[in-house]
């Protein structure tokens, strides 16, 4: 009887299992930053970006560089390069004036250095719409002007693992964002 029962409860969990992922699937495929990519950074070209940006190091404190830099002008504006909800919102010592937004397939997308936040905590906000400006705060504060965008995956990529680089094992949390830029202004990327 107690086997039976528990047998029923690993069936029912393995279930719950499968239809939840396959919904988490669905919904990442819909909403899915592949299809609905924006360019974060108003009137950016691949000047702007360095194509070795990701994952650069030594990079200071952060040992590498897990995101990309895109130059611009103070006061450029910034927009949400997927839609998503607006999870954290505020000022850090090294991101400055920062926001991180939740899109649907669990990706979390960080937008650091901003001269001024124009959204709100925890608010949906659409791919292309406003949510601040570019600036140099943070430990950008002396340096040219950039937008730091990292996208950070909840769910964790183990095919991405290097251990070869710095904080090779980290690298599973993260997802090289320069390819989707290069994919929006149709640029071929050298090997
Ligand atoms: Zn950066």
């Amino acid at each position: 009887m107690n086997t039976l029962f528990k047998r029923k409860k690993i069936k029912v969990y393995l279930w719950v299992l499968t239809i939840s992922t396959a919904t988490l699937l669905t919904i990442g495929y819909v909403f899915g930053i592949e299809k609905n990519f924006v360019l974060p950074v108003d009137k950016m070209n691949t000047k702007s970006y360095n194509q070795k940006s990701f994952w650069f190091g030594p990079w200071g404190q952060s040992i590498v560089h897990k995101g990309v830099d895109i130059f611009g002008k103070i006061g450029t504006n910034i927009f949400s390069s997927t839609p998503g909800i607006v999870i954290i919102k505020g000022y850090n010592k090294i991101g400055g004036n920062a926001v991180m937004v939740l899109s649907p397939d669990l990706k979390v997308h960080y937008y650091a250095h901003l001269e001024s936040i124009n959204t709100t905590l925890f608010s949906t906000v659409s791919a292309g719409e406003k949510i601040g400006t570019l600036g140099d705060t943070g430990n950008a504060k002396g340096k040219p002007p950039h937008l730091h965008y990292g996208i950070h995956t909840l769910f964790p990529f183990i095919w991405n693992i290097d251990l070869s680089k710095r904080h090779g094992l980290r690298k599973m949390f993260y997802v090289d964002p320069i390819p989707y830029l290069n994919q929006k202004l149709n640029f071929k990327r050298k090997k």
